[in-house]
């Protein structure tokens, strides 16, 4: 039905297979995690699947979940296409953010996403800043960004809309697209060949789901529905979250990567501003917050304007938002923490209890 490669597998999660195959697990890809119930692609078609009670027991948290595009290990269960999730394997990029609520909590929204195409309008709606933004959350994923400009139909000089994006994209490829006109849309298929698991990001009405409908040939993000998959007789809809390309590759749309927030994200900051952070070398303390310090490099490449304002000026708010993200996750264990410590503090009770 499927072959593993096109469904993106690789040696990279083949070693990590290789305990869960001696013990007779085949490996699948979640194409959609709905309330603890999971559709997955294996290489003999789908499976329906929910997660082994040895995770739920060892769970520290959310991310100790599979989530959208997680390869996992599944042991056969009793019916035909029914299957349990005995283990996660390793992740090669990981998109997470702030769980919603009071608690600080890694949620993770999705995994093993290769190339993210962060997608912006040539029109009065582009702008850098928020692109920069973005390119942060994808060198955090550990996916790489492709910068796509779309609605290049729109703009009068496409070719200025294209200068300012490379003026910030760094080493990232960009590329300019008219998803209306089927235009630009070959080089982003180049981008997301056999194998390759890509993603959409950017704000709405850019033309996610047009670039998404094109590649697709047909509204298959609104038809491949899958029928009663609550199997409790319920007739719910669900949309696949993975979605294979006829032209090769995979695309994961999530509601939640719609949404994304911060997560430490200090290395995509250090890859999206090196040329700051090349500056702050020669600032004479190495701790320079850049402010009233005496030998300041970065201030004095700002007054010989050397270095753009506007761009110190979106550094200082990603390390501010970068602060505060990590201030709270610095905080007193969450919840689901306190009860894990305790759970497995009574676990050893019970052992020291059993060998006296
Ligand atoms: P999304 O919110 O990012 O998924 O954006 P949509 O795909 O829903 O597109 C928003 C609007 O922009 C729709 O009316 C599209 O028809 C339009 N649109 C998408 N791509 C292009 C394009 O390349 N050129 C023009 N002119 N309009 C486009
Ligand atoms: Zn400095």
């Amino acid at each position: 039905m499927y072959s593993l490669v096109s469904l993106g597998w690789s040696d990279f999660f083949a070693e990590g297979f290789v305990p869960f195959g001696a013990q007779g697990c085949f490996p699948a890809r979640v194409a959609i995690q709905q309330r603890g119930h999971y559709l997955l692609y294996a290489e003999d078609g789908e499976w329906r699947a929910e997660v082994a009670g040895k995770i739920h027991y060892t769970a520290r948290g959310m991310e100790d979940f599979p989530v959208v595009g997680d390869w996992v290990a599944v042991r056969k269960s009793g019916s035909p296409g029914n299957g349990v999730i005995t283990g996660i394997l390793r992740r090669k990029t990981e998109f997470a953010r702030k769980a919603a609520g009071f608690r600080t909590n890694k949620q993770v929204l999705s995994a093993n996403i290769d190339r993210v195409f962060l997608v912006a309008s040539c029109d009065e709606e582009f702008n850098t800043k928020r692109l920069e933004r973005y390119l942060v959350l994808a060198r955090t994923s550990g996916a790489e960004p492709i910068i796509v400009l779309n609605k290049a139909d729109l703009a009068g000089q496409p070719a200025d809309f294209l200068e300012e994006a490379r003026g910030i994209a760094g080493e990232s490829t960009v590329l300019l697209a008219s998803a209306k006109q089927s235009h630009g849309l070959e080089d982003f298929r180049r981008c997301l060949n056999e194998g390759i698991t890509g993603a959409l990001l950017g704000s709405s009405g850019v033309g996610k789901s047009t670039i998404i409908n094109t590649l697709l040939g047909v509204e298959k993000l609104r038809t491949g529905d899958v029928r009663d998959y609550d199997g409790k007789g319920r007739h719910t809809t669900t949309r696949r979250e993975l979605v294979l390309i006829p032209s090769g590759g995979l695309l994961i749309d999530t509601p939640g990567l719609r949404e994304l927030q911060l997560w430490e994200a200090d290395a995509g900051v250090q890859a999206t501003f090196d040329d700051i952070e090349d500056i702050a070398l020669g600032c004479r303390f190495t701790d320079c917050r850049h402010e009233t310090e005496p030998g300041c490099a970065v201030r004095k490449a700002l007054d010989e304007e050397l270095l753009d304002q506007g761009r110190m000026e979106s550094y200082r708010k990603m390390q501010r938002e970068l602060a505060h993200a990590t201030r709270k996750a610095s905080r007193p264990a969450s919840l689901a923490e306190k009860k894990r410590i305790k759970k497995i503090t009574a676990d050893q009770k019970r052992g020291y209890k059993r060998k006296s």
